[in-house]
């Protein structure tokens, strides 16, 4: 096999295309090895709609960026036809080793998007010599196109949540399907509130689904929300999340410590030692300012046990002693907050409760055994570091589509049949474990690698 055939073959580089050179510009640092694609004069190209093989209109020299010549880049240039369709009329025809309109080649854009998983953006930018904002609308290309496809039909629970996209800065809403362990993300839109629920509702029906088929919401208490949610999916029952009930008591419960902390001196340590739970660890500074709390009898004391008060209702086992533990914490939790005037904030949390108390008892029995709202701000937050240093929301959405959304198949087009190609071996496809059509990315790396390993193997044999 000689150098030209390896260099093709690790290019995809079906009919007409063919090597026409290669230089090594050494002028550049770091080195720059360029690769000339043609085809003979005269050659069809297909046209990008039909694929009916067509003559040259006129051509365009292009260049895309491909995978580094060990530590120097490599760049792919051809002159790129536009074709006459007898039907179509004229178009700029696609060429194997790229998709329209990308600067790189997709054996690149497939090892960034196999380093997007693994690290921060800037990270990826860094590591490949290319600047972030290009990296970034790579990595929204797959990760919108692979969305485009997901199939919303058998969609019938959904929990909802919002999240900044950096600390005070834009909201975003985010939409779980709760029937999914993994990646449950199926969509997110910037903003809040009601008018997210619409578009979603929108969403649902483009992909398949339909908010009809919607029997269960899962939210927090805003009355905007549920009102919403009663609008747009009229057969869904709406359950509380827990995980809201306890935001709701240890958000009253710190504003307590803050009302009292501008009366009293509070103890050291109090703001952490509160915001844990009873048994959760903590250190000598925190025991000592919980003992301290309690022994002087203060309102952030009296806060911090109505919050503890509520694992206990959790921890019932079915619907009718939750509703009973439900009952005996509301009685208990106002003789305990009575009057007081610092202990406001606790007397609204408690209210809320009441309020939406048959909401959160339908956690019980909710078909959504595990609401895992939770666990997504451990998502929410890797989102907001691989995308560090934008503002951009548009980024932060789709930097939760690839971590959190069931779209692992990003790249599923893949470079059309290379080993069908006369002269091509199957040793020398084994040989270098081809990068062009594997997935998953660790492989992909591993295999682009080899494939730079043996084709300078080859190059160095055929020299001598
Ligand atoms: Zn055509």
């Amino acid at each position: 096999m000689k150098a030209e055939d390896v260099f093709a073959l690790g290019l995809g580089l079906t009919a007409p295309w063919k090597l026409l050179g290669q230089t090594l510009d050494t002028d550049k640092k770091p080195f720059e090895l360029r690769l000339e694609i043609g085809a003979e004069r005269g050659a069809k190209y297909p046209c990008p709609t039909c694929g009916a093989l067509c003559t040259a209109h006129d051509f365009e020299e292009m260049t895309w960026r491909h995978l580094n010549f060990f530590q120097h880049f490599c760049f792919l240039t051809a002159r790129v036809p536009r074709v006459k369709c007898k039907t179509h009329g004229i178009h700029r025809t696609n060429v194997p080793w790229s998709r329209p309109g990308s600067g790189f080649t997709l054996l690149f854009e497939e090892v960034v998007m196999a380093l997007a998983r693994e690290m921060p953006v800037n990270a990826v930018a860094r590591h490949v010599g290319v600047t972030d904002q290009r990296i970034w609308r790579i990595i929204h290309h797959y990760v919108m196109r692979a969305m485009s496809g997901l199939d919303l039909s058998g969609v019938c629970g959904v929990a909802l949540d919002e999240t900044a996209s950096k600390r005070g800065h834009r909201y975003v809403t985010i939409f779980l399907d709760m029937d999914r362990e993994q990646r449950p993300v199926i969509f997110a839109v910037p903003g809040k509130g009601k008018e997210c629920l619409k578009i979603f509702a929108e969403h649902l029906k483009r992909q398949g689904g339909d908010a009809k088929n919607i029997i269960e919401v899962v939210c927090d208490m805003s009355p905007a929300f549920i009102a919403a949610v009663c609008d747009e999916f009229p057969s869904a029952t709406l359950t509380v999340d827990w995980f809201h009930v306890v935001q709701l008591f240890t958000t009253g419960m710190d504003d307590v410590r803050k009302l009292e902390a501008k009366q009293v001196k509070l103890p050291d340590g109090t703001r952490w030692a509160t915001l844990k739970g009873l048994t959760t660890k903590k250190n000598d500074e925190q025991q000592a300012a919980l003992r301290e709390l309690f022994e002087r009898g203060l309102a952030t004391a009296t806060a911090f046990r109505v919050k503890e008060m509520l694992r206990w209702v959790r921890e019932a086992d079915s619907k009718r002693a939750a509703k009973w533990r439900a009952t005996n914490f509301i009685r208990t939790a106002r003789e305990l907050i009575g009057e007081d005037a610092l202990l406001a904030p606790m007397r609204k949390a408690l209210k809320t409760f009441e309020e939406h108390l048959p909401r959160i008892l339908r956690r019980w029995e909710s078909l959504l055994s595990n609401a895992r709202l939770e666990s997504m701000n451990g998502l929410f937050q890797a989102a907001r570091a691989r995308a560090r240093g934008y503002r951009n929301v548009g980024f932060f959405i789709t930097m939760i589509y690839l971590i959190g959304a069931p779209i692992t198949a990003l790249l599923k087009k893949p470079i059309p049949h290379i080993w069908s190609r006369p002269g091509v071996k199957k040793n020398d496809l084994d040989f270098f474990g081809l990068a062009a059509n594997i997935y998953p990315a660790s492989a992909c790396i591993g295999s682009a690698l080899m494939g730079v390993y043996a084709l300078s193997f080859l190059i160095t044999r055929s020299a001598s």
